[in-house]
């Protein structure tokens, strides 16, 4: 660490990046393999009850708690039984689930599930979870306070599992999610959907309704972290985990790179290679920002 780097610490405006940069994206492209390793992990799978266990694990060990939100619904492949994942810091104990948090951090575990090919999905969101996992760590360590305002919610069931998305196929997790929300605690003010955050050539797209605090919190996040060229506003809305969450009343906004016309998007191509750490790093970096200036603000 040079002096330059040691004032820009001491302004307090960019503590991560200079202590971490670049082994965060690293880190977290190295938890991305690991979940690609198992394979692809369609809801229902043995591949996915076991990324479940490894993130489980992986967060137990940077001091965070979690627990498993099941659910069954009756589905075109029959009946499927789905699990989120949420996580909390600060202890164990039954409170810990009681108390309201300030924010979420998003981002869904299953892969979607194809017959007739071996699908991965490396940036479809494998790559988020790593580096949510890589979040939660920095959390812990850094910023233990902020750690506390926050839930995690790995989503079981984003992707449809015949097609697109409809009111009936897809988001089987943050519907349910969205719809368990007790009515006597207090809502979380915002949440972060992370997806398809580590292509090689980055290009999120925010939905163009995402709220305007929050719209405004990435991109001068992305501006401050230097990387601004990446990030940018969609034309139209996006369907995604955010949606149910957003109509149930929780501020959201999609962090989600560009899948529009890219010939890799839902196909074999959605693998290990098209992934970068750099893109990793920046996306973790921004999002780093965006909560700190979301959970300091009153
Ligand atoms: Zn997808």
């Amino acid at each position: 660490m040079g002096i330059g780097a040691a004032a820009v610490v001491g302004g307090g405006a960019c503590w991560w990046s200079i202590r971490h940069a670049p082994r965060l994206g690293q880190a977290a492209l190295v938890q991305t393999e690991a979940i690609l390793a198992l394979g692809p992990r369609p809801p229902g799978s043995d591949a996915l009850q076991a990324v479940r266990g490894r993130l489980q694990g992986e967060m137990q060990a940077a001091g965070w708690v979690s627990i498993c939100q099941t659910f069954e619904r009756s589905t075109t492949q029959g009946t499927v039984k789905f699990a989120n994942v949420r996580a909390r810091f600060g202890g164990g104990g039954s409170d810990v689930w009681q108390r309201p948090v300030k924010g979420l951090l998003c981002a869904h575990m299953d892969s979607k599930l194809f017959k007739d090919r071996e699908f991965v999905g490396a940036d479809d969101a494998a790559s988020a979870c790593g580096a949510m996992l890589e979040i939660a760590r920095v959390l812990a360590l850094e910023k233990p306070q902020q750690a506390k305002l926050m839930e995690l919610v790995l989503f079981d069931g984003e992707e449809a599992l015949v097609g697109d998305i409809t009111a009936f196929d897809g988001l089987y997790g943050s519907r349910y999610y969205a719809s368990s929300w007790p009515s006597e605690v207090a809502k979380p003010q915002f949440g972060i959907l992370l997806d398809m955050i580590g292509h090689k050539d980055l290009a999120i797209q925010l939905p163009s309704d995402t709220p305007g605090f929050l719209r405004e919190a990435v991109l001068s996040a992305a501006g401050k972290q230097g990387a601004g060229k990446h990030f940018g506003v969609a034309a139209g809305a996006i369907t995604d985990d955010h949606s149910p969450l957003t109509r149930a009343g929780i501020p959201m906004v999609d962090i989600i790179g560009d899948f529009s016309n890219l010939a890799w998007w839902h196909t074999p191509a959605d693998n290990r290679r098209i992934l970068s750490a750099d893109s990793l790093d920046i996306s973790i970096r921004v999002t780093l920002d965006a909560l700190d200036k979301l959970l300091r603000e009153p």
